[in-house]
């Protein structure tokens, strides 16, 4: 459709409160993540292609299952009980966000870039 903004346009990490980040977003994300806010990932699985990248780079953070799709995760290593966003256990989509551990924000940065269904989302946890 005419008018209708690309993937890329899209910004990709935006607040609890509504305001967004316009691109270069990662920049935006590691700005706020000094500012002492808690970061949160979530995948919009409609549009993930499951090439699995985004697990390549961060799995403790990324999985897939047996769908083809990925999804986010909180594991043990990182926050002591693991807690998977698979739609299941937990939801999945924008409604399963899953907090980033502490030294992880680079590579989940670095996945979103990559991703290349551009769907991986990160905002401003509480
Ligand atoms: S990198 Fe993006 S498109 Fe690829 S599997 Fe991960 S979420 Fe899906």
């Amino acid at each position: 459709m005419s008018g209708e903004a690309c993937p890329g346009d899209i910004a990709r990490v935006d607040d609890a409160m509504g305001a967004i980040f316009k691109p270069p977003w990662s920049a935006s994300a590691r700005s706020v993540k000094r500012n002492g806010n808690h970061m949160k990932v979530w995948i919009d699985q409609d549009l993930c292609t499951g090439d699995g990248l985004c697990e390549e780079i961060a799995p403790d953070v990324f999985f897939g299952m047996d769908d083809g799709l990925f999804y986010v995760k909180e594991s043990a290593d990182n926050f002591g009980t693991e807690k998977l966003f698979d739609g299941a256990a937990n939801p999945a989509g924008a409604e399963g966000t899953a907090r980033i551990p502490e030294d992880g924000l680079d590579r989940v940065i670095e996945s979103a870039e990559e991703c290349p269904g551009e769907c991986i989302f990160i905002e401003v946890g509480e």
